[in-house]
């Protein structure tokens, strides 16, 4: 092997630091689930044979739904099991064409497209939109980051959810005469801290200084009224430029979507190299999110999920943990690194999974555990989860 390319060096070097990740094979992702035999070889991870699963991002559980199953089974049986090809050669099939339609609907815009994910349509977007000037939130997703990157853009970060460091941020640059394109971008609710964006002020500082705003709705979609997301719920449709999200949470499939103008659709499915050199959305995950999304629109998942959801926030709070943020993820803060770590091992052991998030992922000193719950979990389920914890901190108090 050439020098540079020592890989079992790279990842000693990653592992020395504490930043090795491993894969957590799963049997399902029901709200219940078995952790599988380490691949390694060792001994499941517990002996409880079915664990809660409260780290999913699958919010409504329609991931295990018969009328989603069955949409998936109906279109790859009648459509096919992958689209084949772009969606601009052979693979824009009528189950695609049904979802764009259901998305535009349900975001209040002209027009939808998907993209195979949510990761390709954040790099799609924003590289086909080529912007002079972004102005980022510093807590945005990966993905968005990465397409800033990509598409070569300066990019200047504001501070978290931080509308007075944005203004000075956007009052301070000098555009120039030649009219340089000028886009904002915000996660909608932010994975990690499960908060949400001031999109309203957002889009007030957009229009003043004649930005776009782009908004990511990955963790709200499906989620708020009528089966929308933030933008939704704050009325703001009419204001948000270009609205993204994705089909692999609350719509349990896979892929990604952006709701804006017929302008922007068409910009897209030309120039958006994701989209234009990818094989298009599977169809069986094109029908699943578009049985999803009907589900979601009828709003009994939604109430369920919203109210499990208050049930834990007040038990968490009666056994003392800090919570934040004011969504459907529950960042459970503990503070220590190794504490965290050993809370999680804790409630493995009782059958409850939730995830200990540490540095680098979020910063020194926060460290948590990340409760994402959903809406199929029973008041059993919850209250078992709830016991655990509180077992676990005792436990861990205890060390
Ligand atoms: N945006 C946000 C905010 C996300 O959390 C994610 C997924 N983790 C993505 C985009 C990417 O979506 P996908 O998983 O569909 O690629």
């Amino acid at each position: 092997m050439g020098h540079g390319f020592d890989l079992s060096a790279r990842l000693a070097e990653r592992e020395a630091k504490g930043l090795r990740r491993e894969l957590t094979p799963v049997e399902r992702v029901a709200p219940s689930s078995r952790v599988a035999p380490d691949p390694k070889g060792g001994e499941p991870a517990f002996d409880d044979p079915s664990a809660l699963v409260f780290a999913a991002n699958d919010y409504l559980g329609l991931a295990a739904d018969e009328r989603v199953q069955d949409a998936a089974a109906r279109a790859a049986r009648e459509v096919g099991t992958g689209a084949g090809a772009s969606r601009l050669v052979t693979g824009d099939t009528p189950v695609h064409r049904r979802l764009e339609r259901a998305i535009a609907e349900t975001k209040g815009t002209e027009r939808a497209l998907v993209f195979s994910s949510g990761y390709a349509t954040n790099v799609g977007v924003l590289t086909a939109l080529a912007p002079d000037v972004v102005f980022s939130d510093a807590l945005n997703h990966a993905s968005v980051i990465d397409g800033c990157r990509f598409a070569g853009a300066e990019t200047v970060v504001y501070d978290h959810c931080d509308t007075a460091d944005l203004a000075a941020k956007l009052a301070e640059r000098d555009r120039g005469g030649d009219g340089e394109s000028w886009l904002v971008v915000t996660d909608s609710v932010f994975s990690m801290d499960g908060d949400v964006a001031p999109l309203s002020e957002l889009s007030d500082l957009a229009d003043e200084y004649d930005a776009w705003l782009m908004v990511d709705e990955a963790h709200a979609t499906g989620l708020y009224d009528d089966g929308g997301g933030i933008v939704q719920r704050e009325g703001l449709a009419d204001r948000v430029d270009v609205q993204m999200g994705t089909l692999s949470k609350a719509l349990a499939a896979q892929g990604g979507y952006v709701a804006g103008s017929e302008a922007l659709v068409e910009h897209l499915s030309n120039v958006a190299r994701s989209f234009v050199f990818s094989t298009g959305l599977a169809p069986p995950a094109a029908a699943a999110a578009t049985r999803a999304l009907e589900i979601a629109r009828e709003g009994d998942r939604r109430r369920r999920l919203w109210d499990i959801v208050a049930r834990l926030r007040e038990g968490l709070e009666d056994l003392g943990y800090e919570v934040r943020g004011s969504t459907q993820i529950l960042p459970v803060v503990v503070g220590d690194r190794a504490d965290t770590m050993a809370l999680a091992e804790c409630l493995r052991e009782r059958g409850v999974l939730a995830p200990g998030i540490r540095p680098p992922t979020v910063p020194e000193g926060t460290s948590r555990i990340r409760l994402a719950p959903m809406a199929t979990h029973t008041d059993e389920q919850v209250e078992q989860c709830l016991r655990a914890l509180g077992e676990a901190s005792r436990e861990v108090g205890r060390r």
